[in-house]
């Protein structure tokens, strides 16, 4: 029995070694900004434990030799996805058929079985909250652990005694339930320090918005008070066309000084009941002209008898939303359509603004919303930052999803404070 425990516990570290490897290189890539190796690490790190686990057995005492391989091999599906498991898998055939020893059909038919039940359960897996994905992880083990058990009684002579049997399922289950456990705990913390950077820069950025938009704001007072001397001197009426626009223009960039200085007081002052579709139209109006420019058609998919209103200040939200679509007839750069369509639920309402641009990538948009990130030659990586603020500022949120080179969709949820149906 002290046998067993001793390479029981090796083979337990080698389940539990990738983990913190992982955790180990997750924090270097935040200080190094090293996001190219992601998944493969994980990967490598599983295999290398499946390997070890393999080669360093433990034995109850009867000349077979069990090992806790299923544990790395189930996290390699659920974590890295179907294509990452079956690579692993291969690998342990290829390890089991060199092993050698009998059995190995017992391990192929088994294996198989399992890694197509767990592709399966993979898609879903990531999306689970905590405890469903504890359940799931440690039911597939113990399905797993059936098919070799039937696998073994039929296709092979191995004996157990019962009590073997539940040794060893009880070993795998509670294996698979701790790793299971570790890897969420280690994921936690590395969002709660990702979200700690966000909010730290964010910091530094509302400071620096705040005291840049002081300094502009000035000169632009300036300026505008002499436009507004020389349109009221005697000049011919073209001229005076010309300064009317460029006084519409300043008071629009003071407008967006104005805006950028939301995020250093999320909280909005003056609130107002504000009629959704107007807004929207308000606002399409407004890039009607770039939208032109990059050939983008934008259509809009809403009732207009059904009035929606929201509160919060309307400036704000329009600003929200010219920042969201901008990004998206700027992501089409060689045209296509955006499409706003309101969707009312019990008690809010989700405004969806799909474009057929060009997407991004999962990396990127975990990223949205980080000050100063942006893809883009001349882009600020600001616009997205002050509209998740404004949104949030209103009791809302903003959903993504996007798929690489064919398109993204914002949808943005806030609550409805009357629904009139005329
Ligand atoms: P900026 O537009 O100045 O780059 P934003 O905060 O508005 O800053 O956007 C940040 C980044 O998010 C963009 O640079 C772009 O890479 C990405 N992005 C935002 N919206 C979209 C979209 N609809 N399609 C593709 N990429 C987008
Ligand atoms: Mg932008």
């Amino acid at each position: 029995m002290e046998l067993i425990t001793k390479d029981l516990l090796i083979n337990f570290l080698f389940v539990l070694l990738p983990l913190f490897l992982m955790q180990m290189f997750y924090l270097l890539k935040y200080s190094y900004r090293f996001e190219r190796f992601k998944d493969t690490w994980f990967v490598i790190f599983l295999l290398i434990s499946l390997a070890m686990c393999m080669f360093f057995p433990f034995s109850f005492g009867n000349g077979f030799t069990w090992d806790l391989r299923r544990v790395p091999l189930l996290l390699g599906f659920l974590y890295t996805g179907p294509k990452n498991g079956f690579l692993l898998l291969a690998a342990l055939l290829l390890i089991r058929y060199f092993v050698g020893g009998s059995g190995f059909y017992v391990t192929l038919w088994s294996y198989t079985a399992m890694a197509i039940l767990a592709a399966l359960v993979s898609k879903y897996y990531i999306k689970m909250p905590l405890k469903q994905k504890l359940l799931s992880s440690v039911l597939l083990v113990f399905i797993s652990m059936l098919l070799t058990y039937f696998a073994a009684i039929k296709v092979s002579d191995i004996s157990l005694t019962t009590n073997m049997w539940i040794v060893y399922f009880l070993l795998n289950i509670v294996s698979m339930w701790i790793a299971t456990a570790i890897w969420e705990v280690i994921k936690t913390n590395l969002d709660v320090l990702q979200k700690l950077i966000k909010a730290e820069k964010l910091d530094i950025v509302s400071n620096l918005a705040a005291s840049i938009s002081h300094e502009v704001r000035n000169p632009l007072t300036a300026s505008r008070g002499f436009m507004q001397l020389s349109h009221e001197s005697s000049i011919s009426p073209e001229t005076k066309e010309y300064i009317r626009l460029s006084i519409q223009e300043l008071d629009r960039a003071t407008d967006i000084i104005n805006d950028y200085l939301t995020f250093a007081k999320p909280t909005p002052e003056k609130m107002e009941k504000i009629l959704v579709h107007q807004e929207i139209h308000q606002v399409v109006n407004i890039l009607t002209p770039l939208a032109n420019m990059n050939s983008v058609n934008i259509k809009l998919s809403f009732k207009e008898n059904e009035s929606f209103h929201v509160l919060g200040e309307r400036k704000k939200l329009e600003q929200a939303l010219i920042n969201i679509m901008k990004n998206g007839i700027e992501a089409m750069e060689s045209g296509g359509e955006m499409f706003i369509e309101i969707e009312y639920e019990v008690q809010r309402l989700c405004i969806n603004i799909s474009d057929t641009g060009k997407g991004m990538t999962q990396m990127q948009i975990d990223r949205l919303g980080e000050p100063y990130f942006t893809t883009k030659e001349k882009g600020t990586g600001l616009g997205l930052m002050v509209s998740f603020s404004i949104i949030q500022s209103m009791g809302g949120s903003i959903t993504v999803r996007s798929e690489i080179h064919k398109g993204t969709c914002f949808s943005i949820i806030l609550p409805v404070i009357a629904v009139k149906m005329s």
